[in-house]
């Protein structure tokens, strides 16, 4: 079944704003708060950070297995980021949806486009930070990437901060427990729009 044939029952809802904005530490409090929401996980060139697993974080592929992923259609959406290919395996996000469970993806902007394209239902959330400087100071203090990766993300993260306006709602995120409760609150709202309970 392709994308384009599916009747979503469930919500798809697409969390996407600039690397450093927060969105797995926001994704990661509402998914404690309300387990019933399901979490797609992305496979990704890039390679393993200290702590992270293959298949819980992402699923680590090389270059070989990522053409494949997209010679066969896998991928519901796809996008190169600051050196690396990143994508959304799209069979187990269309069964959850079939069976009524809300699906989250995290995704960067340009995956997010090509979901509003694809899945036409989808409800896109852009994740916004209080100010480019406390921006830049999260992406620098975080200490998982080197000066140059870091450099990379700030660059892409100025042009993803002028998409906003084209997603379906901005949350800003100054706090991360209300942001998780505003993000669980649209969830649920597209949840009842879709008829869902
Ligand atoms: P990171 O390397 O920090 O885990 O992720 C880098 C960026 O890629 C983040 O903005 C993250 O949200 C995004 N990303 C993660 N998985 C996917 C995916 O499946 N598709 C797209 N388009 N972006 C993704």
């Amino acid at each position: 079944m392709t994308p384009q044939q599916q009747s979503t029952q469930a919500p798809l809802v697409v969390v996407s704003g600039p690397s450093g904005v927060g969105k797995s530490t926001v994704v990661a409090r509402a998914l404690q708060r309300d387990p019933r929401v399901w979490l797609s996980v992305s496979a990704t060139t890039r390679a393993p950070r200290t702590g992270e697993q293959d298949g819980r974080e992402y699923f680590f592929v090389d270059d070989a297995a990522f053409d494949q992923l997209v010679a066969t259609d896998g991928l519901l959406e796809w996008a190169a980021f600051a050196g690396h290919r990143y994508g959304t395996p799209s069979a187990p996000v269309l069964e959850r949806l079939a069976h009524g469970t809300p699906v989250l993806l995290e995704i960067e902007v340009q995956g997010a486009r090509q979901v509003r394209e694809r899945v036409p239902g989808a409800l896109l959330v852009f994740l916004a930070p209080p100010s480019w400087d406390v921006l830049e100071a999260r992406l620098s203090g975080r200490g998982t990437e080197s000066p140059d990766a870091v450099a990379r993300r700030l660059v892409a993260a100025q042009e993803e901060l002028a998409a906003a306006s084209e997603f379906d709602r901005v949350l800003v995120n100054a706090d991360v427990e209300e942001c998780a409760q505003a993000l669980l609150d649209l969830v649920a709202a597209a949840f009842s729009s879709e008829g869902g309970t």
